[in-house]
């Protein structure tokens, strides 16, 4: 778990400004957290969530004790006055706004504090941003909300007013490969993890999970494969990578696995031994990077970027990387 002073290192403006706002005791009830991914913004959700309700807070400092049964159940997810609210399928519904009030009513007759964080906010029906409207314009004494996005435009203007706003900043890549590397990665996911700017805790936790280990061999061995024959690519395709690969989320994590492929052949043609991101697998791509030229990988890097667009349109997961991988074979 991170604190504040760990935070302010690589985000300095806004965690000064939300510690302001808590050391001055002068706590909006609804602030803005935008920037893109990666930047801390749920890492300072969890912080300002922890010291709101920790049992030993000292007033001269925003840090939370982090040892209370407070700061403990929030560190394990399960604090009652804590919601969490995130997009049900492609969007945050009315329904959900509603049962978030609704637990606060009911709820309220025990505590009055409550604290509440809005994940992907943008991703609002115009139901559900109006209802929480309302919630904002009648706030309750002691209700805290804090809306998350990468995308503020795509948001109200009305609730993004109603909003203190706090801008993150992108990471450097280096500060982040520090970051993971502190939390004990090793190196070459570090090296991955950062380049695909994601977020500290989602990184530790993948890192954890089989999953990934295995998503990343089956994208070496559907390259393997598809640059070997036509044949063998298509079926890999639908033998192994399309049942690893299911839903919309881990589709786009393999695609940008193999963005990360091109680009680092992409680095080898260029000499640019440095920047490569899969140093684990410097042999096979020095291999491939002889086979596909600079302008090859180019056009490829263009043919997985094109993919990516039609999964976010909606076009049928097989159909997409059918078209892919012919895209891909030589
Ligand atoms: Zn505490």
């Amino acid at each position: 778990m991170t604190t504040w002073v760990e935070l302010e290192k690589f985000q300095p403006v806004a965690v000064k400004m939300i510690n302001n706002s808590i050391t001055r005791q002068r706590i909006a009830h609804a602030y803005l957290f935008h920037g893109p991914p990666g930047t801390g913004k749920q890492e300072a959700s969890l912080l300002f969530a922890m010291r709101y309700f920790c049992e030993n807070k000292d007033e001269h400092s925003s840090e939370p004790c982090h040892e209370c049964v407070s700061c403990k159940r929030i560190q394990s997810g399960n604090h009652p006055d804590l919601h969490w609210i995130e997009p049900d399928g492609q969007s945050i519904k009315k329904d959900q706004i509603e049962y978030l009030q609704k637990e606060f009513t009911y709820t309220g007759l025990e505590s009055n504090q409550k604290f509440y964080v809005v994940k992907q906010a943008e991703k609002m029906t115009v139901n559900a941003a109006n209802r929480l409207l309302k919630f904002l314009e009648e706030p309750s004494q002691d209700t805290v909300a804090v809306l998350i996005t990468e995308h503020s435009g795509q948001m109200l203007d009305t609730i993004v007013s109603r909003c203190q706003r706090i801008q993150f900043h992108t990471l450097s890549g280096e500060h982040l490969y520090q970051q993971l590397l502190d939390q004990g990665l090793a190196e070459s996911t570090a090296k991955l993890f950062s380049s695909m700017k994601m977020d500290v805790n989602q990184a530790v936790e993948w890192n954890e999970d089989d999953w990934f280990a295995e998503a990343r061999k089956i994208v070496i061995q559907l390259m393997d494969k598809v640059m070997n024959s036509n044949e063998e690519g298509y079926l890999y395709l639908h033998q192994v990578y399309l049942k690893h690969f299911q839903g919309r989320e881990s589709l786009e994590f393999g695609l940008e696995l193999l963005l990360i492929w091109f680009q680092d052949i992409i680095s080898l043609h260029l000499d640019k031994q440095d920047s490569v991101v899969l140093i684990d697998q410097m042999e096979r791509l020095e291999q491939f990077h002889y086979i596909v030229s600079l302008s090859e990988a180019k056009t490829l890097i263009y043919e997985v970027l094109y993919t990516k667009r039609r999964l976010a349109q909606n076009v049928h997961p097989t159909l997409a990387m059918e078209n892919l991988i012919l895209q891909l074979q030589r």
